[in-house]
């Protein structure tokens, strides 16, 4: 298969484009968008075969549900089956938005969706390419992250052509992400609201709209095998560079001095903060920076696409810094920079 990779200049320059896009979805087939959290790869939720076909480009266990996006509130009712208070206030705030709830599924939606659970993950994306080929496929649309299932997440369209280039038929190309990181998973099919994936929208923002919102502990922490998950996506290794990461807490110098230390008999490459990149002048392995220690929301835009760069080059070792653990948005990125690292960490 060929992928057509499209640039996306405006809604009226491109409206034969979105049509053609929205027609592919319409007939089954999958196609990557743009979305303000992360490229997804598309498919008809109404559609069990268009929505197998996500599983098989992506490489995604079967057992792995995927997340319906909508582009306009009211779509909700022909998902699920019940709409609690905590949603509607959810949805008043930060809908359209980086926030996907999970509700109660109605018969609507496929098992292949859900992956056999009776609950559906729903998002109403604020990009505006995302909700016109929403539109102009008439349907809500499942999709993951348009990335081979394991690698990190698209953050532009040429990651995604990276991933999926003759797997797919096409790409809608709308520049770079916004915030760079899936959304926030809150399940509020239970008596308490509980956070499942730490992303734009943060666990501040939550507690502020609905009060008591609990977080599940595999946020941070490595599942064991065997071990039952509030979400299946705990389980698999992700965003992960084909060499290991090793976090490293500890001063900038005492970092600095470690990372060189092991730099004398390995191939080694640096992912820091940007204020940290001058420590490491002179030396010959690659840094690379992906924001500044005190602004959670740039290191989260810029998490993946080091982590790509970071995977074109051959180290034996990535050594990488993280940022302290609070409510905001910090806690998506070590949320991601942990599982990419596989929970390996250690201080110095
Ligand atoms: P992705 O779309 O690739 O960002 O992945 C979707 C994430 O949402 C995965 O971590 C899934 O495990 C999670 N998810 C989707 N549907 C459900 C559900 N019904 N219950 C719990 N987690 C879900
Ligand atoms: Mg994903």
């Amino acid at each position: 298969m060929t992928t057509e990779l499209i640039k996306i200049r405006g809604l009226m320059q491109n409206s034969d484009d979105f049509m053609r896009a929205g027609n592919l979805l319409k007939n089954g087939e999958v196609v990557a968008i743009p979305t303000e959290t992360v490229y997804g790869l598309a498919a008809n939720a109404f559609d069990e075969d268009a929505v197998k076909k996500i599983f098989i480009a992506k490489g995604r266990p079967q057992d792995n549900p995927l997340i319906v996006h909508i582009s306009e509130f009211d779509d909700l009712a022909e998902i699920t089956s019940e709409i609690p208070e905590s949603a509607l206030i959810l949805a008043e705030k930060f809908w359209p938005g980086p926030l996907t709830m999970i509700l109660k599924k109605n018969d609507k939606i496929p098992m292949a969706v859900t992956a056999g659970l009776s609950t559906v993950a729903v998002r109403f994306p604020s990009h505006i390419y995302a909700r016109a080929i929403i539109e102009a496929a008439g349907v809500p649309l499942a999709a993951p992250s348009a990335n081979r299932s394991g690698k990190p997440s698209p953050t532009t369209a040429q990651h995604v052509m990276r991933d999926l280039s003759g797997l797919i038929p096409m790409i809608l190309d709308g520049g770079e992400c916004d915030v760079g990181l899936e959304s926030t998973v809150i399940d509020l099919t239970g008596d308490v609201p509980t956070l499942l994936r730490p992303g734009g929208i943060t666990l501040r923002e939550l507690r502020e709209a609905l009060g008591n919102v609990a977080v599940n502990p595999k946020i941070l922490e490595e599942v064991s095998d065997n071990e039952q998950v509030a979400s299946p996506g705990m389980k698999y290794k992700h965003y992960a560079p084909s060499a290991p990461v090793v976090i490293v807490d500890g001063e900038a110098l005492a970092f600095r001095d470690y990372v060189c230390r092991n730099a004398a008999d390995k191939s080694i490459a640096v992912l820091c903060f940007a204020e940290e990149q001058h420590l490491f002048d002179g030396f010959d392995f690659r840094v690379i920076p992906y924001g500044n220690r005190t602004n959670p929301a740039e290191l989260a835009h810029g998490l993946f696409a080091a982590l790509r760069s970071l995977d074109d080059i051959s180290a034996d070792i990535i050594y990488a810094r993280e940022p302290e653990v609070g409510d905001g948005m910090e806690l998506a990125v070590v949320n991601r920079l942990s599982r990419a690292a596989g929970f390996t960490r250690i201080s110095v």
